[in-house]
């Protein structure tokens, strides 16, 4: 429901109901995950609250706790929030990341083409019913970078947790160039003109596998992704599987590996399905390639790649 300029493209192209993975389809592969070791599930998008179904599916994910499921977490827009905050904390979403580029509500519209009230809105829903938030803001030079001292101000007002990312070559029109990112040091001296800024680097408090580099303003903590200016390929563990079943064992990774047939084959107990899933991902997983960096080449020669955020949800 929002067409963000840095992730969605102008004409995008919408997925028919019948080629997605039911619920069902999807709480199959992620049991199967979780038997495999995986502690922590995002839904993500898209615009997760805009499926129907999708508190149920929270849910339901709690059945696999006991199973070693450790988090449920959420990354949405905010604009529907305000109506499910209370129905997801009570399906026990453990925690929600809200995306938010500008507090100026014109320059909102201009990167959104939606209203700001309804998100901040859903924010202070959120907060109401107790719901674990963190804020995420891709931040573009020329487009949204003078909200980076608002943002920050706005965040310690709040008391709530912000995240800079840096913008990466995912957008669906693909017109992203080195020129646009702030990079995570262009963040730092701007919020030092009016913070004192430490870093938590050291701290080994927050998970490894955290993207964010972690820092304090005048003691608030707040986290930057910096994707392009320090990748953490080495330490990154994240998997995805978009809504039609193609899953990527990286953000950048030129192709995903079509999993639907064995999926659907899974979620209806075929015989052997299972050892056939296992064989095909774990060897994928296992085969990595480094991120944003060993694409760089790929990009020049290949500057309509196909793959952007809104599919694989960031
Ligand atoms: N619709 C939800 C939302 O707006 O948060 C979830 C999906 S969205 C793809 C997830 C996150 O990806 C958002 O925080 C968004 O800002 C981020 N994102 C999208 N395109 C990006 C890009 N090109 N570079 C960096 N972050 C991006």
């Amino acid at each position: 429901n929002f067409k963000c300029v840095y992730c969605m493209p102008e004409h995008p192209e919408w997925m028919k109901k019948h080629d997605l993975l039911s619920f069902e389809e999807l709480y199959h592969f992620c049991a199967f995950m979780v038997h495999r070791g995986i502690e922590a599930i995002r839904i993500t998008g898209g615009e997760p609250l805009m499926r129907q179904g999708v508190v149920h599916f929270v849910a339901q994910l709690q059945n696999l706790k006991p199973l070693g499921l450790k988090r449920i977490s959420m990354t949405s827009n905010g604009h529907y929030l305000k109506q499910y905050a209370q129905a997801l904390k009570q399906a026990g979403l453990d925690d929600l990341n809200i995306s938010l580029d500008s507090l100026d509500a014109d320059q909102f519209k201009q990167l959104t083409q939606k209203d700001l009230s309804p998100v901040l809105a859903g924010i202070r829903a959120a907060q109401e019913v107790g719901l674990p938030i963190k804020i995420n803001s891709v931040l573009m030079n020329g487009i949204n970078n003078n909200q980076i001292l608002p943002l920050a101000r706005w965040s310690v007002e709040q008391n709530i947790q912000l995240r800079f990312i840096e913008f990466m070559p995912l957008d669906g029109e693909h017109k992203w160039s080195t020129a646009h990112v702030v990079s995570e040091q262009q963040i730092l001296d701007t919020l030092s003109t009016e913070f004192i800024v430490t870093s938590q680097e050291h701290h080994a408090a927050h998970s490894t596998s955290d993207p964010a580099r972690q820092y304090l303003i005048d003691g608030h903590p707040i986290g930057i992704i910096s994707t392009i200016t320090h990748s953490f390929c080495g330490s990154c563990d994240r998997l995805r599987l978009t809504a039609q079943g193609e899953f990527y064992n990286c953000l950048f990774a030129p192709q995903g590996l079509q999993l639907k047939t064995e999926i659907k084959a899974l979620a209806a107990s075929a015989p052997l399905s299972e050892l056939s899933l296992h064989r095909t991902v774990s060897n994928y997983i296992w085969n990595k390639e480094q991120g944003f960096h060993a694409i760089q080449q790929r990009l020049k020669n290949e500057p309509s790649r196909k793959i952007s955020m809104h599919m694989i949800g960031g």
